[in-house]
Formats: C-alpha cells, structure tokens, sequence
C-alpha cells in the first residue's frame, strides 16, 4: 500500500458523504471507476517495477474457510468448514515436507470461527508473502461442478457476485460488521467496488498464482477447470499481498461432495495446490535472479547447485501426487447402483462409488497408509464381515500385494 493510494482510500472512506454531495451529477459507480483507473495507472508506474524485483515467498498463510458457529456452504452430508480445515492441513503437510525453508502459518488448525478481517490480519502482521483461502463452491441447483479460483478485483466483478456474495455474507456471524467493514453491504455489488483498490497492486501476482491452480487441477488432477474470476471477495480486501481464494469443488453436487469427503479427494486437491504453489514460487525466484542482473556465472552455478534439491523434490511430490498408491476397503459390489438413501450412506459417510464394466463397486476409507487400512478393515469388518482391501495406482486397479511391493520401492 503506497501512500497515494492511502490518500485515496482514506480521504474516501472519511468523507464519503461530502464527496457524494459534491459529485451529485456523477454516477457512484463511474466515480469509483475513475479512482481505481488512476489507482492502477499510479500503480503500474511506481510500484510494479520495484515491487516485482524484491518479491519472493518465504511467508505463505493457509486461511481454511468458515470455522465454529460458522459451517459455510452445506452439502448433503458435510459441511463446508470442515472439509476445507482438512485440505488446508494437507497443504500446509506438504508444503512442510517438500518445501521446509517457507514458513507456513494457518489461520486456524481447529474448527473455531475466526473473523474475516481477522484473518487478513494475521497475514499481515506475520508480513506473509502469499495467501491462500480455502472453500467450497456451492449452487442450488445440484449439476454444477469443478473448480475455480477467485482473485479480489473489480474486473467483470459483477458477474462473479454469486460467489463473493456468498462467501462475504459470513461477516454478518460477526458483531458490529457494519462498522467493522465500513458500511460494506454483503447485498450490493457497488459496495465491494472501492475494496478492489486496496489488491490492485498484487492483482498481476495474484493472478499468475491463480493460473498455476486452475492448470494444476485441470492437467494433472483432472479436475473441471471453471477457471480464474474477479470478485469482490472480502477476506482478500485487506491483505497486503497476493491473495487468492480456491473454491475446491461444489459441496452441492452429490458426486462431487463424495469426492470432496474423501481422504483421497483431499489429498488430491491439496497436492494440485501444493505443486501451483512450488511452480508459482520457482518462477518468481527465477524471476529475481534475471531482474538483480547477476553475472552470468553466478546465475548458471546457482542453477547447478539448485539441481539436486528440486529433482528430490520433485520425486518426493510424486510420493503425494495422484499417481501413487491408494488403498481402499470394498464393502459391497451390486449390479445397480445404491439408491442415496441406501443404508451403507449412513454406515459410512466417505462411501465412494465406482462403476466398472458390469455394476457398481462400493469403497470407504481411502489412504496412503497401509496400516491405517488394515486398522480400519477389522472395524468394518464387525458390520461387513466379507469387506476386504483393494489397491489402486493411478486410478487402476492392482493386487495389494504388488501396491505394498509398490511402496517398499
Ligand atoms: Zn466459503
């Protein structure tokens, strides 16, 4: 935030009335139009040039969405806060594991509410880098799917209010909200408009992050890209950093609610934006090194000496990825499909329903973890006595023992 932008905010918010009275003939919306028209222009000759040279990600923040009194968009069976806490630990998990220099710092790890501008806050305060929101999409009509991911800008806003509608109205949980957001109307597309100034200077970042997480769900989760949106989304108004928010999938269509419950659905989401996040910081880091105009010496060694770190990483990402093992516990085979109120939806809220040539198989529990599996067996087990284990790599089918030789590799 610069200080002409300051000068600008400020003396708007503070004499908002006096203005309007002034500006009587002009039209609200085309006069905050022009201010964030010179805002950019400002912006693209002061700050761009010196703000993309010392940039890097050393500080991430992972905001999972909603939390305690708060349950965000409800799905048949799940709520949104929940499965979103879920996919912001196994980011941050994997981030630790595979990237340990960036430090990661969690708006919440438990199911507690915390405030929208409470969440900026402590991203600004730890002078994060980089932040992520967590949620999930949802519709009242049960069809739509995939992801999408939002960035705070006033950009085609108005066609995006939908969503920014429905994931700004949670401040009215909070007390005092009017004062608190300035007199911001959840309800009006005008009010989010002047909001958009505070991120315009990240906008560039922002939506190249944004891209890297739309490719990575798209290519290599397979994923429904719904691509990257501009909206006035309120807890990227004050965070002094690229910002963006990931609706993760639709809690509203059944089939991908399953999904979305899944340890696998997670793991899978979770790992798309762990690599977007890795791509995304490399490229910035590549980027400074060309702009601080080293020799061209130290930049070649310093690529060299990068080599080892970033082909164990990669190796290691895989270990997280899609493609590796995942063992699940078949519970029934049926040559129709289950009706939703099948008694098996309520004995196990996970159940996952996969079709094969000649029926439909039922899975609960999937993971990784090979002992969890077998845990897990002797529990179902008291209710399904002839549930047994499966493996799959890569979405196929294999016998567990060549997924357990698999794993020992
Ligand atoms: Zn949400």
């Amino acid at each position: 935030m610069f200080f002409w932008q300051i000068a600008i905010f400020s003396l708007f918010s503070a004499h908002k009335q006096v203005f309007m009275n002034r500006i009587e003939n002009l039209n609200f919306t085309k006069y905050i139009v022009a201010i964030a028209f010179v805002s950019f222009i400002l912006n693209f000759i002061f700050v761009q040039p010196f703000y993309s040279q010392s940039y890097t990600v050393k500080t991430l923040v992972i905001d999972a969405g909603h939390g305690g009194k708060d349950p965000g968009a409800l799905g048949k069976r799940s709520y949104e806060k929940d499965i979103a806490l879920k996919i912001a630990l196994k980011l941050g998990e994997y981030i630790k594991e595979n990237m340990p220099d960036v430090n990661i710092i969690y708006t919440r790890k438990t199911d507690i509410f915390v405030e929208l501008d409470e969440r900026a806050d402590i991203a600004n305060r730890n002078k994060a880098d980089l932040f992520i929101s967590l949620h999930m999409n949802s519709n009242v009509n049960k069809d739509p799917f995939g992801t999408s991911t939002y960035v705070m800008g006033m950009h085609k806003a108005e066609d995006n209010f939908d969503v920014a509608k429905r994931e700004n109205t949670v401040i009215m949980y909070e007390k005092d909200y009017t004062l608190k957001y300035e007199g911001f109307d959840p309800e009006s597309p005008e009010s989010f408009i002047i909001f958009s100034l505070m991120q315009q200077q990240f906008l560039e970042q922002s939506l190249d992050f944004a891209g890297e997480i739309q490719k990575q769900f798209k290519v290599r989760a397979g994923r429904h890209d719904r691509g990257v949106h501009q909206a006035g989304i309120l807890v990227l108004w004050k965070t002094g950093m690229p910002s963006v928010l990931v609706e993760c999938g639709f809690i509203s269509n059944p089939v991908e609610e399953k999904y979305l419950m899944t340890e696998y659905g997670q793991s899978i989401i979770a790992s798309a934006i762990f690599r977007a996040f890795r791509d995304y910081k490399s490229q910035i880091d590549s980027k400074n090194n060309f702009k601080t105009g080293l020799p061209k010496n130290n930049v070649v060694r310093k690529t060299e000496s990068s080599k080892k770190p970033t082909e164990s990483n990669n190796s290691k990402t895989v270990e997280i990825s899609e493609t590796d093992i995942v063992y699940k516990i078949q519970v029934a085979s049926s040559a129709k499909p289950f009706d939703p109120k099948h008694k098996y939806y309520k004995l196990f809220t996970d159940l996952e329903e996969i079709k094969i040539d000649n029926g439909y198989k039922y899975y609960t529990g999937s993971t990784y973890n090979y002992s969890k599996i077998t845990a897990l067996l002797s529990s179902v087990q008291k209710n399904i006595s002839d549930a047994f284990i499966v493996a799959y790599k890569n979405g196929t089918k294999i016998s567990v023992n060549e997924a357990r030789k698999f794993q020992k590799k």
